[in-house]
């Protein structure tokens, strides 16, 4: 019954995605924030149709409105937060999209529109297992509060305050944040870890000013070159990193999640082909573990480097070399603390006493969850029978900071993590899109979930 009143149901909820990507809600400066405002209108407009009250925008001190609404049904049930983001990312370069970013166009199987999948799709799956679980089980329906943020995209800077100011408010039994994706199309997957992130910037300093090479180098210590040594002696052969203790806190992952991550046939091929390398370049690991490096282990990356400059490149000595480096941090591990590892390796082994001036960001924790709560084992059912597929548990290499947040605020209740993307989505390029059948599945597994929770 609740996949026939969902089919009859689809074409409204795709049409109402449709006008949440029609608006531009770009959380970045130098964009306009009345469109972030617009959109968080939108989203009250939808939660106010499925009958949810006490709507209201909790502000945080960026002032991109957060969506909140509740439909409380029977208190003596679970109540379940449910999370997504109406912000989106820019539309980077517009001449690569094939249709206009916020004008949303269906090809083929996939509806193509800045925030498709990230994450306007994750407010509607929300809305419409909501509104479609309401429908067939009435007051005895689990409770729902909604949490719909304004700012994730641009780093929710302010998430951990909201969840603090308005702790009493969001009280819940479980968090469901729809948010990340499946790991292949038409593969139901629930993510149980995400990596953190930090960032230092380093810059070496040699002499006052840069110098003519012929008249000067020899004597002098090369600042780009001891950059590089200093930067290249940070990891050895296979990525791993060489800084003391650094891996002493991972949290490593359960064996259940080491199957799950076995069974999804993850192969060099496929990892080679979605990364676009080249022929001739290896890979740092066996194709075995591959996903546990990705998900489970730190990386190191340097994101940018400088010089001098390549349009000017002369025989000059330059006077100082910068680079930035990227951390993906596993989880277990906490950002300030490897940081500091991470600078105090720097200063121990700088050469020919140059100047090393560090400055850090502000970084993102990691975040891992306790699976054995039976609600993973409910929502892996509901995926496998909306899907018709296995569902399975993967981890994800990149940062999603308010999971965390939600762990800190609320303890250690379950908090599931899926969605709608998929490695086809391009969520945060250009032509960003969703697949629509997993679209309409997730909504369905969603659902079945609220069916399981009522119940118990
Ligand atoms: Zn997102």
């Amino acid at each position: 019954m609740i996949k026939q009143k969902l089919q009859e149901s689809f074409n409204r909820y795709l049409e109402e995605l449709k006008e949440l990507i029609r608006i531009p809600s770009i959380s970045f400066p130098g964009f306009d924030k009345a469109e972030v405002s617009r959109s968080a209108h939108a989203v009250e407009n939808l939660l106010k149709k499925i009958g949810a009250t006490n709507l209201q925008h909790l502000i945080p001190p960026s002032s991109y409105p957060c969506v909140y609404g509740e439909i409380i049904s029977d208190k003596t049930k679970p109540t379940i937060l449910l999370y997504a983001h109406h912000d989106v990312q820019p539309q980077m370069r517009e001449a690569l999209w094939h249709s206009p970013p916020f004008e949303p166009e269906i090809r083929g199987e996939r509806l193509y529109g800045r925030g498709s999948a990230d994450d306007k799709a994750g407010i509607l799956i929300h809305v419409a297992a909501v509104e479609l679980i309401l429908s067939t089980m009435g007051k005895e329906s689990p409770n729902f509060k909604f949490l719909i943020e304004g700012e994730e995209e641009s780093g929710s800077a302010g998430f951990g305050y909201l969840l603090e100011k308005h702790k009493d408010l969001l009280s819940c039994d479980a968090v469901i944040v729809a948010d990340l994706g499946n790991f292949s199309k038409g593969e139901p997957s629930l993510t149980t870890s995400l990596r953190g992130m930090s960032a230092i910037e380093i810059e070496i300093f040699s002499t006052k000013a840069p110098l003519h090479s012929g008249s000067w180098s020899g004597p002098l210590p090369d600042p780009a070159q001891e950059l590089c040594r200093l930067i290249a002696s940070l990891s050895d052969n296979n990525g791993n990193i060489l800084v003391p203790h650094f891996y002493d806190d991972i949290i490593a992952p359960t064996p259940e999640e080491l199957d799950s991550y076995q069974k999804l046939g993850m192969t060099e091929q496929k990892f080679r082909e979605e990364a676009g390398v080249l022929e001739s370049t290896k890979l740092l690991v066996p194709e075995s573990k591959i996903c546990e490096t990705l998900w489970r282990k730190p990386s190191l990356v340097v994101t940018a480097m400088e010089a001098g400059n390549r349009k000017q490149a002369g025989n000059v000595l330059q006077e100082s070399a910068y680079a930035r480096l990227g951390i993906r941090l596993a989880p277990g591990m906490n950002a300030k603390k490897a940081t500091e590892q991470i600078i105090a390796f720097l200063q121990a082994n700088i050469r020919h006493g140059l100047t090393l001036k560090i400055r850090t960001e502000d970084g993102a924790e990691p975040f891992t969850t306790d699976t054995s709560h039976p609600y993973f084992q409910y929502m892996a059912k509901s995926m496998e029978i909306a899907f018709n597929q296995k569902a399975s548990f993967v981890g994800c290499g990149a940062s999603i900071p308010g999971a965390e947040y939600f762990r800190k605020t609320f303890g250690n209740i379950p908090i599931l993590l899926m969605g709608v993307e998929d490695p086809e989505s391009n969520a945060h390029g250009e032509n960003e899109s969703l697949y629509l059948p997993d679209f309409e599945k997730t909504i369905l597994a969603e659902t079945l979930f609220f069916k399981e929770l009522a119940n118990v």
